[in-house]
């Protein structure tokens, strides 16, 4: 999941301070797990808007803000002229719901109200751990499931280095050394042997910007 948190307030309203009417839109998955963009963020957004003196036309929270189409039918259906009436839109999901509205509404004014972090593993309620950053190139085939791309500071790819201290990182002693846990990790499932196969140079070109994907044109192709 896409992890947010809440932008400063004071520069949310700065950046506002020009617009009196607004329509909300949140997000049912990422946002609303983080604290960032569900109902109850939606409610305490309204409040302060309006302790502001400014006006709040609707509120809605999206299915899927990242699904442009969904999102697109969820609107116009239900809440057009909440949307016609507000002079801006805040979004209250990731950056990627953020965009969604902003090609959806392209005479309006829309602002997000979270920064977009990382994606994330919620490994207790409201505690996201970051395990994976999208490189294009998968290797946990080769590291017992544990990405050292994401988990060691350096990125690196062939074993700890020289910093690494009974099992912590030198980055920072809360940071377990991610080569160690690979290490410990394949001793468990008896596959110490993967520690001696060296890697090559990572493949940073899988991870274009930006990227796309049409899965049904790559299914055809496939079969050709
Ligand atoms: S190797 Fe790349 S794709 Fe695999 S978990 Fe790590 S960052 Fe993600
Ligand atoms: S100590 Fe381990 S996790 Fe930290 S930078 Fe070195 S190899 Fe990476």
């Amino acid at each position: 999941m896409i992890i947010t948190q809440k932008r400063d307030r004071k520069q949310l309203l700065e950046n506002i301070r020009d617009y009196n009417s607004f329509f909300l839109i949140g997000c049912s998955e990422c946002s609303t797990l983080c604290g960032t963009g569900g109902e109850p963020e939606l409610k305490e957004m309204k409040e302060l808007l309006e302790s502001e003196g400014k006006k709040v036309t609707g509120t809605f929270v999206a299915k899927t803000g990242c699904q442009v189409l969904g999102t697109k039918v969820e609107l116009k259906k239900n809440f057009k002229s909440e949307v016609d009436d507000a002079e801006c839109i805040l979004v209250m999901s990731c950056g990627a719901g953020t965009q969604s509205v902003v090609e959806l509404f392209k005479d309006k004014p829309v602002y997000p109200t979270n920064d977009s972090l990382f994606l994330g593993n919620m490994t207790r309620m409201q505690f996201f751990d970051e395990r994976c950053s999208l490189c294009g190139d998968c290797i946990l085939d080769r590291t017992g499931g544990i990405c050292p791309v994401t988990a060691c500071p350096k990125g690196l790819l062939n074993g700890p280095c020289g910093g690494t201290n009974e099992g912590k990182c030198e980055v920072s002693a809360d940071i377990e050394c991610a080569w160690v846990r690979i290490y410990n990790r394949l001793k468990q499932i008896d596959r110490l042997d993967d520690m001696k196969k060296i890697s090559d140079p990572k493949n940073w070109s899988a991870h274009k910007k930006p990227m796309n994907l049409n899965v049904r044109e790559k299914a055809s192709s496939e079969k050709k």
